[in-house]
């Protein structure tokens, strides 16, 4: 065990005293003392002052002063040093107004040569650890009733009583105030494709960028989980636009890195005012800010918009034209449709070109996509829904282009460093696919598509219905399909022995519940 340092002030002015406190405190397995000696009361306060001693044993009739008045000195200095003073055998007394004062405690000078000095000592310091822990601790939950844990911004409730009294200041001294409301784009697809750590590595970093950009009158604070809230004093809507419109292209430049995962993250931005037609009272910021936020998401995200534009459609008593947004929006989403058709394609293609002569993976691709298509079918999954993980489908291996070819061929069994190296491809297939931004909602099924249920698969070891719904199709259809066609290394089997693996590796390998669809689905073919 190391030895704590314990140093202390010995204020005393007779030699055979300073021995024998440095004999009795020399002996101890867990303490290792160091002194240093201080003879009239003004050299006291000033090492107390400048050094950081642990104790003071102080004799109380000094040479310029006694030990009382060096204890108010003390007090009035705050000085933070546990004392213990040393009096005569018959002034007792003084050692007790000592404590008063704030002494630790007292011994008389027969007492300092024997144990009750080392007891003395012990109880100080023991005592004064305790006091820095307490003072410690009260000073985090101090903190922890204004911030928030993860970012160490202020967290919701601080934030509303900054907003009200904000509010009131703003009133009173007839200045404008403004708010942001700030919601990260997409946030869920980045937690399911890259984990909640990197989720709350994303969202410690987005506060840094906050703080960064605002000034130092204005309060950042985090609303709830991917939602922050700025307050502005003294700012008006165009100002608060500008702050918004640098945020928002601050994260547009921005990619997120951590390890080997790189990923951008937009954000939506909305801007309330005191100079708004409603504004009433605090809560109505927060409630004008919300309904902005919610259009700059309605208009596509990484988006600012204010209140006021909300509103716009009132003050001109003209109603925008929903029936034509929402016939523009489903046009629009149809070839926005056609564009990741194409996008598929043209990755298939690139894939045959890179990896002549090896067509399997192409094929593998085209058959599990059929394979999930019709298990969403019979589980009348939303057309939607049914959309993305047919798409993941087409693309969850592209990743093996990144796999050394010579591995990829190998007859035979792979060693475990191969076999390391081919589990890369759920990664590699991400990494290529999310430059597109096209498929955010593909990414997590891709990366997840080799996921056991029972928690035992990469690359993360998701568990059960942790492991996305789409990805747990993926894995029994793609099983299936590597079982039942001819590889390099395998012959196939038959469908009936394949069925039968399946449903032997229902609840571990597999989802029960999708084995069942998808024997289901065999049978009926
Ligand atoms: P939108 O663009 O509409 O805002 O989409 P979104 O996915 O960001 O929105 P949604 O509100 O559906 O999801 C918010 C997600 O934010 C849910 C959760 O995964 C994530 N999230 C919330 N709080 C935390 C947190 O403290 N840590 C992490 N890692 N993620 C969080
Ligand atoms: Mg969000
Ligand atoms: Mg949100």
């Amino acid at each position: 065990m190391s030895r704590q340092n314990i140093h202390i002030l010995l204020a005393e002015n007779r030699q055979p005293a300073i021995n024998a406190i440095k004999a009795a405190l020399t002996d101890h397995n867990d303490l290792k003392y160091s002194f240093n000696i201080a003879r009239t009361g003004k050299d006291i306060l000033e090492k107390t002052d400048s050094n950081k001693f642990d104790l003071v044993l102080m004799e109380q009739s000094l040479s310029d002063t006694d030990g009382i008045k060096v204890l108010d000195e003390i007090n009035k200095r705050k000085l933070q040093t546990p004392v213990i003073i040393i009096v005569e055998e018959n002034k007792e007394n003084l050692g007790v107004e000592a404590m008063d004062k704030g002494a630790y405690d007292y011994l008389t000078r027969d007492e300092i040569k024997t144990a009750a000095l080392n007891r003395a000592v012990r109880r100080a310091i023991q005592r004064k650890k305790l006091e820095d822990d307490i003072k410690e601790s009260l000073k985090k939950l101090e903190k922890m009733a204004i911030r928030d844990g993860l970012t160490g911004l202020y967290n919701h409730n601080h934030f509303k009583e900054i907003l009200k009294l904000e509010y009131k200041q703003a009133k009173r001294n007839i200045l404008p105030l403004s708010c942001i409301m700030l919601d990260l784009d997409h946030f869920k697809s980045v937690n399911d494709t890259y984990g909640h750590q990197f989720g709350d590595f994303a969202l410690v970093k987005s506060a840094e960028i906050l703080k960064k950009l605002v000034r130092d009158t204005d309060f950042v604070a985090r609303y709830g989980g991917e939602e922050f809230f700025i307050v502005l004093p003294n700012t008006n809507q165009a100002g608060a636009f500008i702050l918004a419109e640098r945020i928002r292209s601050a994260f547009e430049k921005n990619v997120f890195r951590k390890g080997d995962i790189s990923r951008p993250v937009t954000v939506s931005v909305g801007i309330s005012s005191t100079s708004d037609n409603n504004v009433a009272g605090d809560s109505d910021l927060i409630a004008n800010a919300d309904k902005a936020l919610y259009r700059a998401k309605w208009r596509g995200r990484n988006n600012v918009c204010t209140y006021e534009e909300t509103e716009f459609e009132k003050k001109v008593h003209i109603r925008e034209e929903d029936e034509m947004i929402k016939d523009f929006s489903l046009k629009f989403e149809n070839v926005h449709e056609n564009i990741k058709e194409t996008c598929i394609e043209s990755a298939h293609n690139i894939l045959r070109e890179l990896s002549s002569g090896w067509d399997y993976i192409n094929e593998h691709l085209v058959r599990v996509s059929r394979y999930v298509e019709k298990m969403t079918r019979e589980m009348e999954t939303p057309e939607e829904d049914a959309h993305v993980i047919k798409r993941a489908a087409l693309l969850h291996d592209i990743g093996m282009v990144g796999i050394n070819s010579k591995i990829l061929k190998k007859k035979g069994r792979l060693t475990d460093e191969e076999y390391a190296l081919v589990k890369r491809h759920a990664n590699i297939g991400v990494k290529i696919i999310e430059r597109t931004r096209l498929f955010h909602k593909e990414l997590p099924i891709i990366l997840h598509h080799h996921e056991r249920f029972d928690g035992s698969g990469y690359p993360h070891k998701l568990k059960g219905e942790n492991i996305p719904y789409g990805a747990r199709l993926l894995a029994v259809a793609e099983a299936y399909d590597a079982m039942s066609s001819d590889t390099v290394y395998r012959k196939s089997c038959s469908s009936g022995k394949a069925v039968a693996e399946l449903k032997s590796c229902a609840g571990k390998q597999f989802d029960p519940h999708i084995v069942d669809v998808f024997v289901r689905v065999v049978n009926k073919d």
